[in-house]
């Protein structure tokens, strides 16, 4: 068996706090809700939030605010392998799996993509398994997946926990035959049901379940996780929070598309520079370094260098207002800029976009960035007056 490593203790859950100390004061006072409905988006960690707590009712060694990470429980439950845990979430067949699919085909699968990350969307997880069109859900083998594995005798006595992710997805069929169960549970039983939305659950699902509502994240929260996780400075840092809106995921993509921008950055300055100087074996090295990195990131980068053509004219007639710019970048314009003016401009940003369409119909990447080299070259070398 695979085996795979996440930590989901509540120190490791940004933000949350009301949340968490509900659900500690809860297994503190030993009146642990059988069925309970954890609220919110995809990206406030109501799934992480259920697994930290169903890892805090396990724990052997509980400490007051956390589990103790250590005992002979919470290495099961790190390993994402304890037997009194089990995960259902939607699915629907994909080449594996042909027909009746239940979250047990895509154990594995689940297992790897969620000790990946904390904090995931529902369409990322359909990507996962690939199940292409197809809406995935939860149907009504499922739930009978659910009762026989909760009528199995518990591993020493402990609680059989049942995380269920996205119960909107739940058919009516499924949902029923899971109700009785829902109001009804056998000793030491304990639904958790992660949901986005309310609205979009039955009416008998709500009634029989505590709700459980989290919130977006405090900015407070997200600057503290930039700061330490990613060593950013309290000013990036407010700025990607207060952005974010509270939410991981949306968090997790703009730091992406900041790491994007940053590296072409160092590019596009490497290749400014190569075609002044405009040597041969360089700048077939910088066209190879391009070619390998594959057709989205080359439109990007070119859409990128007409960003950068552009903040220079903005500079030159000194709009400095409109300049939306890194001081990475502030610092390398201040330079280039003299050398953009209106006797090369328009013909500059006419290559970056004919280069663009070529490479979207498949062009030789190699030969284009060459090709685009050159004729960047003797456009830069075009005087002003
Ligand atoms: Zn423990």
């Amino acid at each position: 068996m695979i085996s795979y490593f996440c930590k989901m203790l509540f120190k490791d859950i940004i933000g949350q706090t009301t949340a968490k100390s509900n659900l500690i004061k809860q297994v503190r006072d030993n009146r642990i809700s059988h069925a309970q409905l954890i609220c919110g988006q995809e990206g406030w960690g109501g799934l992480a939030l259920a697994l930290a707590y169903a890892q805090y009712i396990g724990c052997e060694n509980k400490k007051d605010n956390d589990s103790c990470g250590t005992c002979s429980s919470c290495i099961k439950y790190n390993k994402f392998a304890h037997p009194d845990l089990h995960f259902v979430y939607p699915v629907a067949t994909n080449k594996k799996v042909s027909s009746a699919p239940v979250s047990e085909h895509y154990i594995d699968e689940w297992r790897a993509f969620f000790s990946q990350q904390k904090y995931f969307t529902l369409q990322q997880w359909f990507e996962c398994i690939q199940i292409e069109n197809k809406q995935g859900n939860i149907s009504v083998n499922e739930s009978q997946e659910i009762i026989k594995k909760l009528n199995l005798k518990s591993y020493e006595g402990n609680y059989k926990i049942v995380i269920i992710w996205y119960p909107e997805k739940m058919n009516v069929a499924a949902a029923n035959k899971l109700l009785k169960n829902l109001e009804e549970p056998s000793d030491k039983t304990l639904f958790l049901l992660v949901a986005q939305n309310t609205d979009a659950l039955l009416k008998t699902i709500l009634s029989r379940t505590q709700l459980i509502k989290l919130h977006r994240i405090a900015e407070q929260d997200l600057v503290q996780y930039l700061t330490t996780v990613y060593s950013l400075s309290i000013d990036q840092s407010k700025k990607i929070a207060q952005q974010c809106d509270g939410d991981m995921i949306k968090l997790v993509e703009m730091l992406d598309q900041e790491k994007a921008e940053d590296s072409n950055t160092d590019l596009f300055k490497n290749w400014m520079r190569l075609c002044f100087k405009f040597k041969g074996g360089e700048l077939v090295n910088f066209a190879e370094e391009i070619a390998s990195l594959g057709r989205e990131k080359q439109k990007q980068f070119l859409n990128y260098a007409q960003y950068m053509i552009r903040q220079c004219m903005l500079l030159n007639y000194q709009t400095n207002s409109l300049l939306r710019i890194s001081a990475e970048e502030a610092d390398f314009i201040k330079n280039f800029a003299p050398f953009i003016h209106e006797k090369n401009i328009l013909q500059l940003t006419e290559e970056l976009n004919t280069a663009n369409f070529h490479i979207e119909r498949n062009a030789n990447p190699k030969i284009l960035f060459m090709d685009l080299s050159i004729k960047v070259n003797a456009l830069l070398s075009i005087k002003s007056q």
